[in-house]
């Protein structure tokens, strides 16, 4: 055993804060090197901060069995999400780890190696946390910063009668991964199998959009519950109606490949959660600064309805009636 590690092939707290923890600050001078009680964070006037954050339980948001390095990514990138979705650009995160029994060092390595190559990929840097043991289940907290112009971070609230409502990427992708990995899809290609498996295992976050539409949306939030769960929120605390084409819902080909695209297709894959696009209202007058918005982030973005007056949320079939909804998406309770 090295010094300072304990029995059962894990580091002592000290020395995992030292050893793997420390070098993820070091681009950050007011993380203090993880030596100090708590950390600063400089911002510009002109701008001010976001704070969001999102919690990762075993069993729940992964499996024991996932790669750690997919399991770090995704902790981080589920709050990149919401920051971009808020026009945010990021800065800084927080960890919160509860080490269940099962966790070693090896594990902690790896899973500590996926947060190096997000921190360069995003341009973020860990400035503290806190780390525990628990009898289990495995919990993984971050908190993100981030910073907007002062008074433009996007809002739920916000969207108006007579705005487009737009979507980045692609709808149902991750789901249809879960789906996979319960079994479906033997029929696909393991390329197409793969595309959307890796969707559900590792979020895309739209951290080049969301700060390009801090000036243009009147309303935004990312997905993760499922689009037309989501367009809810926005209808609600916008005290406003949403509209949804459904054949505007865009379908990558794998998940066309393994659900087809029928009406009940798409109101799968706009009812299935962990998509983390970013949903949006803007004028119409704003379209071709979207579009311009979208080619510089290098990421699609379709218009899919409308907001009017009214509240809820409502997705047209092809015939352009509207579909009866069910269950819109995922809740925890
Ligand atoms: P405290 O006694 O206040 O809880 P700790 O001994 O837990 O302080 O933490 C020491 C330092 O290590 C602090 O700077 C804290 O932010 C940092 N730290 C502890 N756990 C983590 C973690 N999981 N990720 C990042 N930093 C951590
Ligand atoms: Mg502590």
């Amino acid at each position: 055993m090295a010094p300072g590690e304990k029995s059962g092939g894990r580091r002592g707290e000290f020395q995992l804060i030292a050893e793997l923890f420390a070098p993820l600050a070091r681009g950050a001078t007011g993380a203090f090197g993880l030596k100090d009680d708590a950390a600063t964070i400089d911002v510009a006037v002109d701008r001010e901060l976001v704070a969001t954050a999102d919690a990762l339980v075993e069993s729940v948001h992964f499996l024991r069995s996932d790669p750690p390095a997919s399991i770090a990514k995704k902790a981080l990138r589920v709050n990149l999400s919401d920051l971009a979705a808020k026009g945010a650009e990021p800065e800084a995160y927080m960890l919160v780890l509860s080490l269940a029994p099962w966790i070693k060092d090896d594990w902690l390595t790896r899973f500590t190696g996926g947060l190096a190559s997000d921190q360069s990929e995003f341009g973020i840097t860990l400035i503290g946390g806190d780390t525990t043991a628990t009898p289990g289940p495995l919990t993984i907290g971050v908190t993100a910063f981030g910073t907007v112009p002062r008074g433009h971070m996007l809002r739920r609230a916000g969207a108006r009668p007579g705005d487009a409502v737009f979507v980045s990427g692609t709808i149902g992708d991750s789901g249809g991964g879960l789906a996979i990995l319960h079994g479906d899809g033997n029929s696909l290609s393991s390329e197409m199998r793969d595309a959307l498996v890796s969707r559900y295992r590792v979020p895309q976050p739209r951290t080049r959009l969301g700060p390009r539409l801090t000036h243009l949306a009147t309303s935004a939030l990312d997905v993760s519950d499922g689009l037309l769960a989501d367009l809810n929120h926005i209808a609600e605390v916008s005290g406003t109606r949403i509209v949804v084409e459904g054949q505007q819902v865009p379908l990558s080909a794998p998940l066309r490949a393994l659900w087809g695209s029928d009406v009940d297709a798409i109101v799968r894959a706009a009812s299935s959660g962990d998509d983390y696009e970013i949903a949006f209202t803007a004028p119409w007058s704003e379209k071709g600064a979207i579009n311009a918005a979208a080619q510089a982030a290098g990421v699609e973005v379709c218009e899919i309805g409308h907001v009017e007056e009214g509240e809820g949320v409502a997705l047209l079939g092809l015939d352009g009636r509207p579909v009866t909804l069910g269950r819109l998406g995922f809740t925890h309770f």
